[in-house]
């Protein structure tokens, strides 16, 4: 019998897979065990613990290795018809009881919350009853009165009040957008329109930013039916695109979306509308379950672990009365939420949509969503006729490349001339400007930029030198700049602060100046993430799956450098997501003594049967212990056990199409730029600003005030939100103490 004081969590995944679930299945697993749990995985969803038997097994430290980077859910899902029955709970109840299983971390969606919240409601009910029929021994049902109980949500559509993000999302977008991509491409060539559906049965989140990411003309969702009278709305939204020079034409439509009147709107029924009206014969394409599949993304990853870990510490340490909580994301934070409450709230949402009650669902789903809605409308249908004496906008690029450069500069050349803006795009950053490279930028320039990697403005490093200032001022005056868009990184940063300082010798550049944060690096002042950063974390992602594939067979520790400056966030969220089982940040002040106590761990490892041991190293780490020298020390302790290889990742994490997150990134903080300079040259003044992301809200930050953030000699802010994720990393990588690896 199963000793009262040893606590013993269960964990499953039910309903429809997403990709990401096995990382939040790892972490539950792994901080479980470092906790001091047994773990056990209840497999096949609800139907495991309905069946007892092999569908509940426990899950020891090396099960949960190397599952990352697979989609769907290695413990298996199901729909559970049983479960549903009250029968069928108790039986779940009985077995659970039985094996001394009275945590649960339940991932799925809305239907395998509501499950989950109803068994923990019933629990005490279920356990005297068995009890009472001599089922269960009475010292069982006292020692496990509650069923604690911690959801998390995995679902591809968003589609949960009470987190921003659920598990699958964020892969389901890449492979949304890169059909886009793929689409956009053919359907240029022939310039043809395409209806694209995506998933999305009461939620259009999936619809509208895959809209938005690839810079499709129109999105239809559930949430907001388009009026009467849409036909004509979409056929002229087409038409004057095609006018303004765009050579397809692409409409997202979710699996749910409908008119006024709740008939569907299908994408047959769209192509139908096409003919008639513009005698154009679409194209249609039905992602399906493409959407579900491969390998989940960074995000995914990453985002899982950190709900898998907060949801097992919940259910360990929830006192008797705390009731079922949702663990979700909420303003880049893990938080936790009643789960009745949000389960009950979401069905609320459904049933606004189902009702009609939309401008309620819409608001329900949250301001940014709405502001999403609108940003889609300016970006696909700007007015581009711009008053007789239009303000004139100077953007260009400073520092590193960063993908997503492109699509911040075409989201602000549309929504600058929605405004009545005249967009002047700078060739060549800084340099570019001091000699008077600029050109009109008009919607036409800039369609395709939203998916384009690379800066076809080009980027330069290099901070703006105090004698470029004339240069500056003089172009300023010269091409009659109303005011300057600086997209790009610390060195953007940093020329920006330097003109602003400068206004008092040379008055033309009293003009207001806004920054658009975008580097790989993450190390900007505030905003909680760059444009750029979330492609590069992918990048890396990706390489590391392969190199750890590449090494699977062999006894090897790889180092691997990623870039950052010294900055280590791309350093700690690859080896998260990644599953590294070390990470070195700059961060860190790295000793020689921490390096001795890696040799032994990894020769340990090595002597326990494992066959990988897994380093990532930043660049700016330390300026000793360079990525070689690790390898050698470590190559030179490795008594035959191991050998050791490295590999620099070097300039892919630069390239590459940005992100959908990043597209979708760019084009907010693009549009609080436009904003910000349209305010400040409305009434008068020479607003100098950054924007970013505070708490997962677009902000602005005074560039006056960036001096304060910035810790310039390590140029990296002082304040770095992602550190306290250094200790989900370390307490799930490195083996718990006796953990021997059975091949
Ligand atoms: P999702 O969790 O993705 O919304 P479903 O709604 O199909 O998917 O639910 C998955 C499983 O969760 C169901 O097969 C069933 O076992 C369980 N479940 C769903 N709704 C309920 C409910 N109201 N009561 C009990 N169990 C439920």
């Amino acid at each position: 019998m199963v000793s009262p004081v040893t606590r013993r969590v269960g964990v499953l995944t039910s309903g429809g897979d997403a990709q990401g679930m096995n990382a939040a299945v790892r972490a539950v697993a792994r901080a479980g065990i470092r906790f001091g749990a047994e773990v056990f995985a209840i497999h096949e969803g609800y139907q495991g613990a309905v069946d007892g038997g092999d569908g509940i097994s426990a899950l020891g430290w090396e099960d949960v290795g190397g599952i990352q980077h697979r989609g769907g859910t290695v413990i298996g899902t199901a729909r559970c018809a049983a479960f549903r029955e009250r029968a069928g709970r108790k039986q779940a109840a009985y077995h659970l009881a039985a094996q001394g299983i009275d945590r649960l971390v339940v991932v799925g969606g809305d239907g395998s919350l509501t499950g989950a919240n109803l068994l923990s409601t019933e629990w005490p009910q279920f356990l005297a009853e068995l009890a009472a029929d001599g089922v269960l021994p009475a010292d069982i049902v006292a020692t496990h009165p509650t069923l604690h109980i911690a959801g998390i949500v995995g679902s591809i559509d968003n589609d949960m009040v009470g987190t921003d993000m659920t598990i699958g999302t964020d892969s389901a977008m890449h492979r949304i957008v890169e059909a886009l991509d793929a689409i956009s491409s053919t359907a240029a060539s022939h310039q043809r329109t395409f209806v694209v559906e995506v998933m999305g049965r009461r939620c259009g989140y999936l619809a509208l930013t895959a809209a938005i990411a690839g810079g499709a003309d129109f999105a239809l969702i559930p949430e907001a039916p388009p009026g009467d009278g849409w036909e004509e709305e979409l056929c002229e939204s087409l038409r004057r695109a095609r006018e303004r020079g765009r050579r397809e034409s692409i409409v997202v439509v979710a699996e749910g979306a409908r008119d006024r009147s709740g008939e569907p709107i299908t994408a047959d029924r769209i192509c139908a509308v096409l003919e008639e009206r513009l005698g154009e014969q679409a194209r249609v394409t039905i992602l399906g379950h493409v959407q579900r599949g491969g390998s989940p993304s960074a995000f995914d990853r990453s985002m899982a672990t950190m709900m898998g870990y907060d949801a097992v510490d919940q259910v360990l340490t929830a006192g008797p009365n705390d009731g079922a909580q949702l663990v979700g994301v909420h303003r880049n934070r893990v938080r936790r939420v009643p789960l009745m409450r949000a389960v009950q709230e979401n069905q609320a949402v459904a049933r606004m949509v189902d009702e009609g009650r939309y401008e309620q669902a819409l608001a329900a789903r949250g301001d940014s969503y709405a502001d999403l809605f609108g940003l889609l409308r300016t970006l696909s249908h700007p007015r581009t006729t711009l008053p007789a004496d239009p303000k004139r906008i100077a953007v260009l690029h400073a520092g590193g490349l960063a993908p997503g450069m492109n699509a911040a500069v075409r989201a602000v050349t549309l929504l600058g001339s929605d405004a009545g803006h005249e967009i002047l795009g700078v060739d060549g950053g800084f340099t570019g400007l001091c000699d008077g490279r600029l050109r009109t930028l008009t919607p036409r320039d800039v369609d395709g930029w939203a998916g384009l990697g690379g800066a076809e403005l080009g980027s330069r490093r290099g901070v703006l030198a105090p004698e470029q200032l004339y240069a500056v001022a003089r172009a300023v005056d010269t091409h009659r700049i109303d005011a300057l868009l600086v997209v790009g990184g610390l060195d953007g940063y940093e020329s920006a602060q330097r003109i602003v300082r400068e206004r008092g010798r040379y008055p033309s550049l009293d003009i207001p100046v806004v920054c658009v944060p975008a580097t790989i690096d993450n190390n900007l002042p505030g905003t909680e993430l760059t444009v750029g950063a979330d492609t590069a974390l992918n990048a890396i992602v990706e390489a590391i799956d392969r190199i750890k594939q590449s090494a699977l067979a062999a006894h090897r520790c790889f180092v691997i450098e990623v870039m950052g400056r010294e900055c280590g966030y791309l350093t700690l969220m690859s080896a998260l997501s990644a599953g590294a089982e070390r990470a070195y940040l700059p961060e860190d002040d790295l000793t020689l003594t921490d390096l001795a106590a890696d040799v032994r761990s990894m020769t340990q490892r090595f002597r326990d049967g494992h066959g990988l041991f897994l380093a990532i190293r930043a660049e700016g780490a330390h300026p000793y212990y360079t990525t070689d020298v690790l390898a050698r020390i470590f190559e030179a302790e490795a008594d035959d056990l191991y050998d050791v290889r490295q590999a620099v990742l070097g300039h892919v994490q630069q390239g590459g199409n940005p992100s959908p997150f990043d597209r979708v990134l760019a084009a907010r903080l693009a549009a609080d730029a436009v904003a910000a300079v349209s305010a400040a040259l409305g009434a008068g003044r020479s607003d100098a600003v950054a924007i970013g992301l505070d708490n997962g809200e677009i902000a602005r930050t005074p560039l006056r005030r960036v001096d304060d953030l910035v810790d310039w000699a390590r140029r990296r802010p002082r304040d770095q939100w992602w550190l306290r994720l250094r200790r989900v990393m370390r307490d799930l990588a490195e083996p718990a103490v006796g953990t021997r690896h059975t091949p």
